[in-house]
């Protein structure tokens, strides 16, 4: 879905309780489309190939995009928000059918590595597949020219994982805040690698900026776009002051 300018939107089903139950875990992914050199789109969140529900979470994202005249072959860039695999589990299948290359942070990369090391054998006793992130290049906090004279900044957001960061359009007033908050709820801080503390730290970060589209990783039984100034300000306000105290 087409949101603003050369913006795509991709919002994995959850609305509602009876979809989230149908349609299983996966992240939202976004688009800045013929952006890079040669026309290529950037990808932001891939999600991943098929989720624990059996639901083709990638089939379904490359049929959404050719809608709207997007072809996966297209892709150039895949950004990861953070290094869990309902996030960037599709990177490699991607990487395949376009020759796209990775980016994401280097405490998140490295954060995957020590996991898989620490819980080795967990893993291994539960059958669990965990992707390769395979990061050619890291994100760092500033600048990420894409090229045509558009860029976006990283901002480190950690909390959520060690590693996590939101991607900031300024000319668009656009965040892409991957698990860091949503529509009146912040990213979880239970899971290894979570902490509180500095989730709050980065959600008060990026309140002070200007944003009109507030673009978060999920759809849990809420929208996973929060539009316009006031509503995002109210959205920050309700998660200070009815979710912080429970951090
Ligand atoms: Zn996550």
């Amino acid at each position: 879905m087409k949101l603003i300018d050369n913006l795509y939107a991709y919002l994995w089903p959850g609305l509602t309780m009876a979809e989230m139950q149908k349609y299983g875990n996966n992240c939202n992914s976004y688009i800045i489309a013929t952006v890079l050199p040669g026309g290529k789109h950037a990808i932001i969140d891939p999600g991943q190939v098929v989720n624990e529900t059996g639901q083709p979470c990638l089939d379904r994202l490359v049929g959404e995009m050719a809608k709207d005249g997007i072809r996966v072959e297209d892709i150039g860039l895949i950004i990861n928000t953070h290094a869990h695999p309902d996030h960037y589990g599709a990177n490699q299948t991607i990487k395949k059918m376009s020759g796209a290359l990775v980016t994401i942070s280097e405490r998140d990369d490295k954060f995957v590595s020590e996991m898989m090391g620490q819980f080795s054998r967990q893993i291994e006793m539960m059958g669990i597949e965990v992707p390769e992130v395979g990061a050619d290049f890291y994100l760092w906090e500033g600048q990420l020219n894409l090229g045509e004279g558009l860029i976006l900044e990283i901002l480190p957001t950690p909390g959520h994982s060690p590693g996590h960061v939101s991607i900031y359009w300024l000319t668009m007033k656009v965040l892409i805040g991957g698990d860091l908050i949503f529509h009146g709820n912040t990213g979880r801080v239970d899971l290894p690698g979570g902490n509180s503390r500095l989730l709050k730290e980065s959600i008060e970060r990026v309140s002070h900026l200007e944003i009109d589209y507030l673009l978060t990783g999920h759809q849990y039984g809420s929208p996973g776009i929060i539009q316009g100034e006031e509503n995002i300000k109210r959205n920050f306000d309700f998660v200070r002051r009815n979710i912080f105290p429970y951090l």
